[in-house]
């Protein structure tokens, strides 16, 4: 045991999984074999695993040594791992950039949000009707350094421990948020419904909003400089994920987009039922990724 800034820390080895302590002091890193990873890179092997779950928030502001100096990382309470994270995050972008290099030699997990809190954090602010179904939702938190997904066949998230660590405290709750819709577009029964009949609404609405982008400038730009640039993965599925996560206020939305997202967003009333078959003619030609991609872009 050590004192500093009158806090009792315990020292343990880095390596030495034996160590008491060493691996109960955080839960929330489910081990790589506990959870099919076939989502996730396979970058390193089993025995270099180790589990962090704080380190010193005073050594902060000497970046690089965080813990390294010491040949251990100190045992601290898991928010204390969350504000040292945050103060590492007010560090200049290349100190922080060597900080998380030196995290990751170690396979350090600085702060790992507990799945259940993260559901809470990604939700916040959205109607309480959403927050009730997503909140069910489990997370994992798998030990990687990134990545994630919803997997509809166990109906969960997984989401990289290291998340918060290497992308930030923010980024980890809008990667929440965003799997969490595929989760609502899953479990919705109202917009499962849409899904199910390959997005008819959801098309129509982006058609119908293609004319209307020039009013829209933060959608508009979101939309062609940063959703259209994913290639194949700007399809529906991960444009629904999306709207929410990126637009918190519906105003910034062209009005049938509005209309279609506002029940998720501002708890507002869906204008047309989403199980109807549609009742104006759908072209094949139309329900193509090209297509939706077109009329994303504001072209006919
Ligand atoms: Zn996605």
């Amino acid at each position: 045991m050590v004192t500093l800034a009158g806090a009792s820390l315990r020292t343990q080895s880095v390596r030495d999984r034996g160590e008491a302590l060493a691996l109960d002091a955080d839960r929330v890193v489910v081990a790589r074999d506990e959870i099919d990873m076939h989502a996730l890179p396979q970058d390193r092997r089993e025995d270099e695993s180790i589990v962090v779950v704080g380190v010193l928030a005073d050594e902060i502001d000497a970046p690089g040594c965080v813990g390294s100096r010491h040949g251990y990382i100190l045992t601290v309470p898991p928010t204390t791992g969350r504000a040292a994270l945050e103060r590492a995050e007010q560090l200049p972008r290349d100190q922080l950039d060597s900080l998380r290099r030196e995290w990751w030699e170690k396979r350090t997990y600085v702060y790992v949000t507990p799945g259940e809190e993260l559901v809470k954090r990604a939700l916040a602010g959205f109607p309480d009707d959403v927050r009730a179904l997503a909140g069910r939702c489990r997370i994992l938190r798998p030990e990687a350094r990134s990545g994630g997904g919803y997997y509809s066949d166990r109906n969960e998230i997984e989401l990289a421990a290291g998340v918060e660590t290497y992308e930030g405290l923010h980024q980890v709750e809008l990667s929440a948020c965003h799997e969490l819709f595929h989760y609502v577009c899953w479990n919705d029964r109202r917009y499962r419904a849409d899904e199910d009949q390959n997005f008819p609404y959801l098309r129509r609405a982006v058609r119908e909003s293609r004319k209307l982008l020039p009013a829209f400038p933060r959608y508009r730009d979101w939309v062609t400089g940063s959703f259209l640039r994913q290639g194949d993965h700007a399809n529906p599925v991960e444009y629904f994920a999306d709207i929410p996560t990126n637009f918190r206020d519906v105003a910034e939305l062209p009005g049938p987009i509005r209309a279609h997202f506002a029940p998720l967003i501002a708890g507002s009333p869906l204008p047309y039922d989403l199980s109807r078959s549609p009742d104006w003619p759908v072209v094949p030609a139309e329900v193509t990724l090209e297509t939706f991609q077109r009329w994303l872009a504001g072209r006919e």
